[in-house]
């Protein structure tokens, strides 16, 4: 199926003329195209957004908020359509995109629907001066978001669900590999009352299409989810145009266990915090410390629940593992199971491609856990982001923390422990945006979500992302 850019309300040819072939990664084989959109493209999208930005800032609250529900509401009723498309288009599981993906992409546009009504700013009486100060929270104008391939709906609207809510026009580009349901999101946005360019959805390559959103003079703010190297770059081109920039990076998080944990809820959680998504989740722990004194217990038992899970085609309902995203990928993932074996990791289990029979050259690989040293080795110090763990022995609280410190990253940490001082400690000293305490992956979209170090600048989630989407403007007022 070949799709088209949303703009202006409307599904357009590119002006490019260019188009880049879409993969079935169950499969490898590609099953359509999608436009490689130009700078006149963006300049298009661009013209459509700010003659929308006109009346849609000027769109009372509750209108906004009652489209954004419709949103939802519409994206929940076509569920199935929605999951099997992202399914087909990622290589997850049919039962991961039907649970998680899709009802959080709805999610999304109820919460900032509902958030939007609730959107104050401050006041301040400047006591004894005879004046007050109040805040305004304007909308930027027209903002761009640009969002990654392993969670594609989910965090494609994330990103346009608060930018719209908060009064901007957005031109938003998913990632080219898993531009499907993006594409199919332009007519839902039509069908509950969008008004035309309010939300222009460009695709294509992030080095043609998404760099020119980022160097087009007058988009006010990138929202951007993917790569740390890809980040470095964004910022390099937009901090001189003075744009405001919100950049969700890499990690390589530590999953941290202690022998006072609830070792059965703690060994459950971490196959999915391991392999969930193939590994390929931003938040995935993929560095785990487990205390030495349950050291061969737990290497024991999570290894034999890794070997249980079952690696398939994404739309059979007893796979557990799907393909990877891509060729490229695969062969990137590979790449850093070698590098572990000739730094002296070793291999518990996987490690190899899995052939599925009837879809042969897809992309599957088994998922795999290495032992390793140290801490300093690539393959715990690099993002691979792919269904690879590494575990290794600690003794000390200070130790681990250390470990888990001890890398250039900073989104996500895990702690499985039932001891309140130390998780005090650990929730204080951990170099990380995010801290899950016996639980992992637990979302409250009001919660700040970001990461610290070279995982990002900026928070989303609940007001952040709408403070972020918005101006603001001190009016003081002498009485
Ligand atoms: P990526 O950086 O290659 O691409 C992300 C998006 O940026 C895509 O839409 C891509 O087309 C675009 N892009 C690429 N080069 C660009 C450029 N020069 N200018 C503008 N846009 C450009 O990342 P990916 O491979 O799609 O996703 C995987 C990465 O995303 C991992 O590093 C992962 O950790 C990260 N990620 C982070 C979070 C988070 O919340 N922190 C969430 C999910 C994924």
């Amino acid at each position: 199926m070949n799709i088209q850019n949303y703009i202006n309300g409307d599904y357009q040819l590119p002006i490019s003329n260019e188009y880049v072939d879409n993969y079935n990664p169950s499969n490898g084989e590609v099953y359509g195209k999608i436009p490689n959109s130009n700078t006149e493209d963006i300049e298009y999208a661009y013209n459509s957004a700010k003659s929308a930005f006109r009346s849609w800032s000027k769109t009372t609250l509750e209108e906004r908020s009652r489209i954004l529900i419709k949103i939802s509401e519409l994206l929940e009723a076509n569920l199935e359509r929605f999951a099997k498309a992202e399914s087909i288009d990622n290589g997850k599981p049919l039962s991961l995109a039907t649970s998680i993906d899709i009802p959080r992409a709805a999610s999304n546009f109820r919460f900032f629907g509902n958030a939007i009504t609730q959107f104050a700013s401050e006041s301040h009486e400047s006591v004894g001066l005879n004046a007050v100060n109040f805040t305004l929270r304007q909308p930027l104008g027209v903002v761009g978001c640009i969002s990654p391939w392993n969670l594609p709906l989910y965090l494609f609207t994330w990103k346009i669900a608060p930018a719209i809510a908060a009064g901007n026009c957005v031109i938003a580009k998913p990632s080219e590999v898993t531009p499907m349901t993006a594409y199919l999101l332009g007519k839902i946005c039509t069908e509950a009352g969008l008004p035309k360019g309010v939300l222009n959805i460009v695709h294509g390559l992030g080095t043609t299409t998404g760099q020119a959103i980022v160097e087009h003079p007058n988009i006010k703010a990138i929202s951007f989810t993917g790569g740390t190297s890809t980040g470095a770059n964004i910022a390099r081109v937009a901090a001189p145009m003075f744009k405001k920039l919100s950049l969700e990076l890499g990690g390589k998080n530590p999953n941290i266990i202690f022998s006072d944990c609830d070792y059965d809820k703690m060994l459950e959680t971490t196959v999915r915090s391991s392999f969930a998504n193939q590994g390929q989740i931003c938040l995935c722990g993929s560095r785990i410390f487990v205390e030495a004194s349950i050291y061969e217990k737990f290497k024991k038992d999570f290894v034999q629940k890794v070997k249980q899970l079952k690696v398939g085609h994404p739309l059979d309902a007893s796979t557990n593992i799907g393909a990877l995203v891509s060729k490229p990928h695969l062969e990137k993932v590979e790449s850093y199971i070698k590098i572990a074996e000739d730094e002296g990791g070793k291999i518990l289990c996987g490690g190899l491609e899995v052939t599925v029979e009837g879809f042969e050259n897809g992309y599957y690989l088994q998922p795999t856990v290495i032992e390793v040293q140290n801490n300093s080795c690539r393959i715990n110090q690099e993002e691979v982001f792919g269904p690879v763990v590494t575990i290794m022995p600690f003794t000390t609280d200070k130790e681990v923390l250390r470990l888990a410190n001890d890398v250039k990253y900073g989104l996500s940490a895990t702690l499985w422990t039932n001891n309140l001082n130390r998780t005090m400690q650990f929730s204080q000293k951990l170099q990380t945006g995010i801290v899950w305490v016996n639980i992992w992956m637990l979302r409250d979209l009001r919660t700040p979500f970001g990461g610290a170090k070279e995982s990002g600048v900026g928070r989303e989630g609940g007001f952040e992302a709408l403070r972020f989407f918005t101006e603001p403007k001190n009016i003081c007022i002498k009485y």
